[in-house]
């Protein structure tokens, strides 16, 4: 449920709603928006028993909200969450732009790859260490040691560090070296470790699941924010369906349909949907079209020799093409890139 604050409400009016809510035993979730004050109430509305807010002066009306997810829900914050990591702010007008190699290979490699990102413009830099993998035979990644390597290179050159972790037992590791931590689409799932990632407090990037709805995909974000990690950022990466013609198929109304829905920024990953590098641009301008805050995007010095992922990863000197071609689209939907 969310109590609507009365135009003109003061600090002291809303200071009461906290109060009796906590009275009650529930939280609160403020949120001041330019349309109005909202105090989302965080617990079982149950514990209220009969207490109405609405007989009280300041509050103009509570609502309640319909989905499985509240905190993620748009309702809580209608304009919308902004995730700040470092001086980088995800879900305002800028564009966050993160981009590298689908795993960290070695030190070469990573550095390189982070060169050229940043040359291009792009504000994190990407990379696997604890990568999962179809099969139990490929490259895992190069765990701790990885990290280690990409937190040196993106130090060099001003980037942030986002990586993937795949189990609960290494947040501890990844947070030292990471900014933001990324769960894949094949934990997106996996509660145990969405709520230790919300415990930590460190930046999510939760990636949709390959087979999931919307709907599952917002109730996995509130896993994360139900923990008090309200630091959530969503990546539609592409769902299975019946197509062949590239990896995964970009849901580009996914981006629409979870502003309505929800406040948490989400960015479009084109790489793990096309699966091919050819269609990568196409892919970013309609997501960026289509209203997402920014994209990450697989970039390797020398794709070809890549130990996952090599046909869809982009050379450095084609992510700066694509960076620019972005930049243009940016301007003309109002969006700034830098
Ligand atoms: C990745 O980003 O490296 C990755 C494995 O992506 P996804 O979880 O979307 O498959
Ligand atoms: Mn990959």
């Amino acid at each position: 449920m969310i109590i609507v604050m009365k135009n003109g409400s003061t600090k002291q009016d809303v200071e009461k709603v906290i109060e009796a809510l906590k009275e009650h035993g529930l939280g609160a979730n403020l949120s001041t928006g330019s349309q109005a004050t909202i105090v989302g109430v965080l617990g079982d509305k149950a514990k209220l028993g009969g207490f109405d807010f609405e007989l009280m002066d300041c509050v103009e009306k509570c609502v309640p909200i319909m989905h499985s997810y509240k905190l993620a829900s748009r309702e809580m914050c209608p304009d919308g969450r902004v995730v700040q990591v470092g001086e980088e702010v995800i879900g305002r007008k800028k564009l966050v732009m993160m981009a590298g190699p689908c795993a960290v290979e070695s030190e070469d490699q990573i550095t390189q790859a982070a060169v050229g990102v940043k040359a291009a413009g792009a504000h994190f830099l990407r990379g696997g260490a604890y990568k999962p993998r179809t099969s139990p035979y490929s490259f895992q990644g190069m765990e701790e040691e990885g990290l280690k390597l990409m937190r040196k290179a993106a130090d060099a050159c001003g980037l942030k560090v986002v990586s993937e972790i795949v189990a609960h037992d290494q947040i501890d590791t990844a947070g030292k070296y990471c900014d933001m931590l990324q769960i894949g689409a094949r934990n997106m799932q996996n509660f145990r470790l969405l709520r230790e990632v919300g415990r930590s407090k460190i930046p999510v990037l939760l990636k949709r699941g390959i087979s999931s709805t919307v709907e599952e995909w917002l109730d996995a974000a509130e896993y994360i924010m139900s923990e008090g990690n309200y630091n959530v950022v969503l990546c539609e990466r592409g769902i299975r369906t019946f197509e062949t013609a590239t990896r995964n198929t970009l849901d580009v109304s996914a981006v629409p349909v979870v502003k309505e829905r929800s406040s948490l920024p989400i960015i479009i990953d084109p790489s793990h949907a096309a699966g091919k590098s050819k269609y990568i641009t196409s892919l970013s301008l309609a997501g960026i079209a289509a209203g997402a805050d920014g994209l990450i995007i697989e970039v390797h010095p020398n794709p070809k020799v890549a130990m996952s992922d090599a046909a869809q990863q982009l050379t450095p000197e084609a992510y700066a093409t694509l960076f620019q071609k972005v930049g243009a689209l940016a301007k003309v939907i109002g969006r700034e890139m830098q």
